[in-house]
């Protein structure tokens, strides 16, 4: 009909402009970086990009929320345990295949050939261990105050900085010296106060993993309820409705922001000069494991569980995974990835609304592969020969890493301290891997973001029958396949 036309156009054309947007991006950031902005200058430059990100973090704490309590209320409680399992069977196979990638690969190329003393650091790791981190990770599952858990959490139970921070150079001799000094050391506070890390399991420095737990909890129980429920019911259905239209709107903006969040990024970015031979074919490493995860492995799963062209479902995500390499942040992205799956793949809004809050808190592959990879990485540069053991030790320690990272941009590096802990690697030498970790975690991101998605068609596909079952017992319309 007409109006297929008309939405046909229209998210072709939506896709058109994300893709120009990147395209317009690359070659805007690097035609501007001869000019060397000042950090004032570049945060000015990128702002499109930043309100961008503000406007999807804004609707992400509601999003989870609703579409949680919403998609597991429409279930009836036999099934959503179902789908339930099925997810986190997925979450596990798929992350632990990916650690399996990482390691295999890390191991064949070697690029940590030689030793560390010539490679270049940046930054400085505050030490934690891992049993706190873990323990961390649990608490933060049961926020105390649900009102508190949807602030910033930088002061919970630890603290952990990263900074990067420029130095004030100390030539006192004239005015317009002391002014550059001070402004210079505002901005270093200002970078500093950005730079750090908040907790684990959070969305921008908010406890999601504990409103995940907390609406997987009340869906489940507003669903058992029958009568009394609806009224909550209906309420969180119509805040999911208004919340997705709302995100609707931002799309029209997201190709504007995305072009200055990735121009921005490579005007800001370092001279690669720093980068020696091990850093790089360490970048290359990184880049094809995570190839082959989100090329091969992650297609062919798809393909063989559902027996559907997973590169038509991959189309479909095209601006949820552009979205995913703008802001380096799967929960930033979360929104756009709902509306993908949703209205171009059409999956079973009563699946997206379960499986993706919890994937993209919890399931975070290209974390994975690269958790394991980096800290093989850090012991081939320290020639430390790992025994069996040690590996199955960081297989695992990495799964847990990437379910502890926030969906928010470089945190997979912050829960790296756990697995480098967790075999006795020098937690400092994350510093050895921080100046390609922007670039690295826009594309383990984008990894994690698919990986969600083909997440949610694989357990729409796997619960069709429950799906179907209970559209009969509500006096649905079903649709046969
Ligand atoms: N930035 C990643 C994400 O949001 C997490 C990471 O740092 O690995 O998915």
């Amino acid at each position: 009909t007409k109006d297929d036309v008309k939405s046909y156009l229209l998210r072709n054309a939506f896709v058109l402009f994300t893709i120009v947007a990147v395209i317009l991006g690359v070659i805007l950031g690097f035609s501007l970086r001869s000019y060397k902005m000042s950090y004032r200058e570049v945060k000015y430059f990128s702002f499109p990009g930043e309100l961008l990100m503000r406007m999807l973090q804004m609707l992400v704490l509601p999003l989870i929320v609703s579409s949680l309590v919403t998609g597991i209320a429409a279930l009836d409680s036999k099934a959503s345990g179902k789908m339930g399992v099925r997810a986190v069977v997925y979450y596990m196979s798929t992350t632990i295949i990916a650690v399996l990638i990482g390691i295999i690969i890390v191991v064949i190329i070697h690029p940590g050939k030689g030793t560390k003393e010539n490679m270049h650091r940046e930054g400085k790791i505050v030490q934690v261990t891992a049993a706190d981190a873990f323990l961390d990770l649990i608490r933060n599952m049961f926020p105390p105050n649900l009102v508190e858990a949807c602030f910033k959490q930088f002061k919970t139970n630890y603290e952990k900085r990263m900074f990067k921070v420029g130095i004030p150079p100390n030539d006192t001799s004239t005015v317009a010296s002391i002014i550059s000094n001070v402004s210079e050391a505002m901005e270093a506070l200002t970078r500093m106060k950005e730079e750090m890390v908040p907790v684990q399991g959070s969305v921008n420095g908010v406890n999601a993993l504990g409103l995940v737990v907390f609406s997987i909890s009340f869906g489940l129980v507003i669903g058992s309820m029958k009568e009394q429920g609806q009224a909550l019911k209906d309420f969180f259905d119509s805040l999911n409705e208004a919340i997705m239209r709302l995100v609707a709107l931002i799309m029209w903006y997201a190709p504007l922001g995305i072009l200055f969040l990735i121009a921005g990024k490579i005007v800001e970015m370092e001279d690669m000069g720093v980068i020696g031979g091990q850093l790089a074919m360490y970048t290359v490493t990184v880049i094809i494991g995570l190839l082959i995860h989100a090329v091969i492995v992650l297609p062919l799963l798809y393909f063989l569980i559902t027996r559907k062209n997973p590169w038509v479902f991959i189309g479909g995500l095209i601006q949820a995974l552009v979205t995913a390499l703008g802001t380096s942040s799967s929960s930033a992205t979360l929104p756009v990835t709902f509306k993908c799956l949703e209205e171009i793949n059409g999956v079973d809004k009563r699946v997206t609304r379960f499986v993706l809050p919890v994937g993209a808190t919890i399931n975070m592959d290209g974390t994975a592969l690269y958790e394991a990879l980096a800290a093989i990485f850090i012991a081939q540069v320290n020639n430390f020969d790992l025994n069996f053991g040690q590996i199955i030790t960081i297989s695992i320690t990495a799964t847990a890493a990437s379910i502890g990272a926030a969906g928010i941009p470089q945190a997979g590096l912050v829960t790296m301290v756990i697995v480098l802990t967790s075999v006795g690697l020098p937690t400092d030498d994350i510093t050895l891997i921080i100046a390609v970790d922007w670039f690295l975690d826009r594309l383990r991101t984008t990894t994690n973001v698919l990986g969600d998605s083909i997440g949610a068609g694989i357990v729409e596909h796997l619960s069709r029958h429950e799906l179907k079952n209970r559209d009969v017992e509500m006096g649905n319309s079903v649709i046969e396949e």
